[in-house]
């Protein structure tokens, strides 16, 4: 039996110390977009480590930390290179599981370019830092609040940071697509809501895109294995959806992970339309925009001013 998580009783408040894992873990898989093979171990990291990814497969070995100013590319998922320009593709489902579990520190080793894709969810990706324990370390957890709102905008898309005491997503997307539509979904994102509401939730693309994806070198480890593909007629995995709106919850996830290239944050996220392209640009901004956020200790009492925080409430769904 994996050992139980040492805080799980009390995840949904924000603790006042930074984490990592207890003992180091690992999973292989293949990667959504490079079709590529690839070993994932998780380690446990000192305090003030912060997330570094790094390329064992590369002569030297070389670190990429995860951060804004890492981010490489955002076509189809988030990419990230390092000081020398090794790059790490698809690191978002992994980001969300962290951010989930409040993990601070932790060395994520790879012997290839991507992280795998298990099974298109951060579900497996959450079990797995779950079964290695999480354990918490002698120096402040901090958290960068969200003073006032700020807004990145592309056509009708937009994303957008505003000021709350926890973190919550409220995320709604709107596909011509029949089978997907309008979707909306609204949490609080803690370790007790995450595995229940979004961790789940598969990568989706659209049967015609397919082709052109590939030919573009994307998605050429895809499969109805690592994600839901929906067709003319309808979602072609014979298995269905986990939930009817799936979608959303996908886009949510994704934005969970894309967020934590800021470390955590103490706001609530508005995404419409959004992708991971809009995410990063909102952090960008939000960056420029100094007087609109603020790093505080993690057990700042306006943190904690949401008592009790509604782990579990679905805040909207339509
Ligand atoms: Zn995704």
């Amino acid at each position: 039996m994996p050992p139980t998580p040492r805080f799980a009783r009390h995840a949904e408040r924000p603790t006042p110390s930074q984490r990592t894992l207890g003992s180091a873990i690992g999973c292989v898989g293949t990667g959504l977009h490079t079709g590529a093979r690839v070993a994932l171990t998780l380690r446990p990291a000192p305090a003030h480590f912060g997330v570094v990814f790094k390329r064992e497969d590369v002569p030297g070995a070389p670190a990429i930390p995860a951060g804004v100013d890492a981010v490489a590319d955002t076509t189809r998922c988030t990419q990230l290179a390092g000081p020398d320009g090794t790059r790490v593709r698809t690191v978002e489902h992994l980001l969300a599981a962290l951010a989930a579990w409040g993990i601070d520190n932790v060395e994520i080793a790879l012997d290839g370019p991507e992280i795998p894709a298990m099974d298109g969810s951060a579900k497996p990706f959450f079990f797995l830092l779950g079964s290695a324990g999480i354990v918490t370390q002698d120096a402040p957890r901090r958290v960068l609040k969200v003073l006032r709102p700020v807004q990145v905008r592309e056509g009708e898309r937009t994303a957008t940071l505003r000021p709350h005491p926890g973190f919550a997503v409220d995320m709604a997307i709107d596909f011509a697509h029949p089978r997907v539509g309008r979707q909306r979904l609204a949490l609080e994102v803690d370790a007790a809501s995450f595995p229940e509401e979004l961790a789940g939730a598969r990568t989706f693309g659209f049967a015609d895109d397919v082709e052109s994806l590939r030919a573009r070198g994307l998605a050429r480890g895809g499969s109805l294995a690592n994600a839901v593909v929906v067709g003319e007629g309808g979602v072609l995995n014979p298995e269905g959806l986990r939930w009817p709106d799936e979608f959303v919850r996908h886009k949510a996830l994704d934005a969970v992970g894309d967020l934590y290239l800021a470390g955590a944050i103490a706001g609530r996220f508005e995404g419409r339309g959004s992708g991971h392209a809009l995410h990063v640009a909102l952090l960008r901004r939000l960056r420029r925009e100094r007087d609109a956020w603020r790093r505080v200790p993690a057990s700042d009492p306006a943190i904690d001013a949401a008592d009790p925080p509604p782990a579990l409430a679905r805040l909207v769904a339509d």
